[in-house]
């Protein structure tokens, strides 16, 4: 059998969602989106579901899966409906609903529901991507109430740049959603990973944390609460080839890596299609029988090289940490010039093993 494969401890998700939750005092619905973070929806769901407030998903398809699993926690479609068709199944599967446009405003006015909704009404603060305008929040507001078909509705708002702590937008933000928000006597919702982490300040009856859950930071710079955080993935695999290499020789394709003296290489089981980074370049770390080491040369679609001649007690067989509780995802991703959630989203193909359920 292949030797690739993610191991996930669930002990570490419960842990790093214990810690959003004291560290705030606020709910807290785990974001288990795109198959949370690439970890596996259903088992980390069920892992959680003891314990956490709810769930958030991107869309009703993410959402009935949890469900069909067995699921009863609050789910939130955080954006919403796509079509106005989906509104009976979001009642009868007992779904709360973002509204973040007018026209979605207007399919709930127009819908006839056999239940009242749950509705998170989205603010545009100032990212600009989705949410109401500030001019248009209020009568927003006013007419979800005015149309008997709402039961319940939380004030929420979403941040472009919390992740950049020492970036004023994020009060510009806050500022933005207190002032549209006035009056109203409804629950808020404003804080992502890099707000529950890094902006202690911000008031939010419900936090929304993503990528912490996972054990990964949102910050490109040390953090302390990063530093509390236990990473949930490890993918690890094995070392299927030792290659004795003198000087000179070229590794992997388009020769990127040249030797620059006498090297042992090692081959491992893992590549791109597996969704480890291609553009991950030589000198990324590794653990590799437990020292750490670096990646040489392209990343190909099934194998990837490491470099072994540091590494003595490694040989045919060794295991392969590409990230995990040593090498942090982040780590990875910042060598590849990505962030660590497309690193844990491109997961794919190897099998995924559970423990601490
Ligand atoms: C994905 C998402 C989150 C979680 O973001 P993280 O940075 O992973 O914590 C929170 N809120 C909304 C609206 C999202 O789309």
């Amino acid at each position: 059998m292949r030797p690739a494969r993610a191991l996930i401890d669930l002990q570490a998700l419960r842990h790093n969602y214990q810690l959003a939750r004291e560290i705030t005092g606020a709910k807290a619905l785990a974001v288990i989106k795109a198959d949370a973070y690439g970890h596996g929806a259903v088992r980390v769901a069920q892992a959680l579901e003891a314990e956490a407030n709810g769930f958030a998903v991107a869309c009703i398809e993410e959402a009935l899966e949890l469900r069909a699993a067995g699921i009863r926690a609050p789910v939130l479609l955080l954006e919403g409906f796509f079509e106005a068709d989906e509104l009976p199944l979001i009642i009868e599967h007992d779904l709360w609903c973002v509204v973040h446009s007018l026209w979605q405003l207007e399919a709930i006015e127009q819908a006839r529901l056999s239940k009242p909704l749950t509705v998170w009404l989205k603010l545009d603060s100032g990212m600009h991507r989705v949410g109401l305008h500030p001019k248009d929040f209020q009568e927003a507001y006013q007419r979800l109430l005015a149309s008997g078909k709402v039961a319940k509705i939380v004030l929420m708002s979403h941040f472009a740049r919390a992740d950049e702590l020492d970036c004023v937008c994020s009060n510009e933000q806050v500022a933005v959603f207190e002032a549209a928000r006035q009056g109203l006597s409804a629950e808020v919702s404003l804080r992502n990973s890099p707000s529950v982490m890094g902006w202690p300040n911000v008031s939010s009856d419900w936090v929304r944390p993503g990528i912490m859950l996972y054990g990964a930071t949102p910050f490109g710079e040390d953090q302390a609460i990063a530093a509390r955080l236990q990473p949930v993935m490890t993918l690890e695999s094995k070392v299927i080839c030792v290659r004795e290499l003198p000087a000179g020789e070229p590794v992997g394709y388009g020769a990127r890596f040249v030797t620059p003296k006498p090297m042992r290489v090692g081959v491992v089981a893992m590549g791109y299609a597996d969704g480890y980074p291609r553009h991950a370049p030589t000198g990324t770390p590794v653990l590799v029988a437990g020292q750490r080491s670096q990646l040489l040369g392209r990343v190909s679609m099934d194998m990837l090289c490491v470099d072994l001649t540091d590494v003595h007690q490694a040989g045919l067989g060794s295991t392969v940490e590409l990230w995990g509780k040593n090498i942090l995802a982040s780590d990875v991703a910042t060598a590849a010039e990505t962030i660590p959630y497309q690193i844990f989203c491109n997961l794919r193909r190897v099998p995924r093993l559970y423990s601490g359920a």
